[in-house]
């Protein structure tokens, strides 16, 4: 049954029927613990000052919105970007990395925990530490350690330690388990930092709450520029932080259309594809209710998708509520369409995105394809310098 909601807010820890809270007693405890915290300090002018100050000095806020000139030629249409690549540590992730750091050291935590995949999330975990004067434990599967080394060394010069996991197959799911087993034994001093709106409650509205000034920005600065709304409004989905940041500017907005964008990979058969909304049904994943890509015995598959970032069999509480009400469409992109919008935002704006990022890319153009005339605004979650090396030796 879907519990319908105005305002697009979870309740009790619930969007609809997703969310919740499947965990242990004495975890729930902690978990409503860290929610009252940050709830009091979302009221606090200083904490909220401290964070704005934050992402004006440290981040580069507000990233600008650009007006995509020769792509929209090409196309017909108007495509405008938010630049949320522009941020310090290279995406968005850096808005909730911040705001659970300062979370930690106001509740007095020594130590963030964190998983990791291709290590964007761990980078901009460690840097907040770094910045904040927290100690960093970065769980990575011993596989992703090997592939994104550069990331590795990045986290240890920033003074983290990075944890390797073997366990299963030594990606990120398994990261994520493992960082859980190291909370759990240690959250009276350390704080999880989850890289997504994903988790158990409080993680998913916390999360929310730091990366929605994606949108309060975009929705901003669109009308100033433009004296209108956009037509359409475009992110990718992974565990969908990008995503909900930039939506929930125009959720409220009945005239804008509003598409999430997930991984096809390398097609619709279960294994090859990370497109949890489109292709999972409801399931549990590390302690929250989701739609989820599953075996015939409820287990979680492996997720795939050229964009590591993007390769998570869950997706975030809210997402999958918005789609069963309707207010989002989620759409695919494979990866050979994300490639080839890579090398073309790259030629064309001489802009390089994040293969993630180019998924969200690939859609606004198929979009303009076929309209004429509409504001179409892409959030550009990411820039593309990490994926240079993979791209020119596996795809060209
Ligand atoms: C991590 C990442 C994503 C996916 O995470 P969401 O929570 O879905 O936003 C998307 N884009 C970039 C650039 C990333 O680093």
């Amino acid at each position: 049954m879907i519990n319908k909601i105005e305002n697009y807010e979870q309740i009790n820890g619930f969007f609809g029927e997703y969310g919740g809270q499947y965990v242990d007693e004495e975890l729930k405890e902690e978990f409503n613990k860290i929610y009252d915290e940050f709830l009091k300090l979302t009221k606090s002018e200083d904490f909220k000052n401290e964070l704005n100050e934050l992402y004006k000095q440290y981040s580069g806020r507000p990233t600008p919105i650009y007006f995509a000139k020769n792509l929209s030629k090409k196309y017909g249409n108007e495509i405008y970007l938010k630049r949320e690549d522009l941020n310090h540590t290279g995406a968005h992730k850096i808005n909730h990395c911040l705001g659970e750091a300062l979370l930690a050291k106001k509740m007095g935590k020594k130590k963030i925990i964190a998983e990791t995949g291709a290590g964007q999330h761990g980078v901009a975990t460690a840097t907040v530490a770094a910045l904040l004067g927290l100690e960093c434990d970065i769980y990575m599967g011993e596989v992703d350690i090997n592939k994104a080394i550069s990331n590795v060394n990045k986290m240890k010069l920033l003074g983290a330690n990075v944890i390797s996991v073997t366990s299963g197959s030594k990606t990120l799911k398994e990261a994520v388990d493992e960082a859980f087993i190291a909370y759990k034994k240690e959250y009276k001093t350390a704080l999880y930092a989850i890289g997504s709106v994903v988790g158990p409650h409080p993680f998913p509205a916390i999360i929310e709450y730091f990366q929605s000034i994606i949108g309060r920005e975009a929705r901003s600065q669109f009308i100033e520029m433009k004296n209108c709304l956009p037509d359409y409004v475009i992110a990718c989905v992974g565990g969908g932080s990008n995503a909900i940041g930039m939506f929930d500017g125009f959720l409220n907005d009945k005239s804008v259309k509003i598409v999430g964008v997930e991984p096809l990979g390398r097609g619709e058969k279960s294994g090859e594809n990370a497109a949890s909304i489109n292709y999972g049904k409801d399931g549990i994943i590390h302690g929250f209710k989701c739609k989820l890509l599953q075996d015939n015995a409820g287990n979680p598959i492996e997720a795939y998708s050229i964009a590591s970032g993007l390769d998570y069999p869950g997706v975030g509480p809210k997402h999958c509520y918005l789609k069963d009400i309707g207010r989002v469409d989620y759409e695919t992109i494979s990866d050979k369409e994300a490639l080839d919008a890579f090398f073309e935002l790259s030629k064309t704006e001489g802009i390089i995105p994040a293969l993630e990022s180019s998924h969200a890319v690939a859609y606004g153009i198929k979009l303009a394809k076929n309209n004429q005339n509409k504001k179409i605004l892409i959030n550009l979650s990411g820039r593309g310098d990490k994926d240079i090396d993979f791209i020119l030796s596996n795809c060209k």
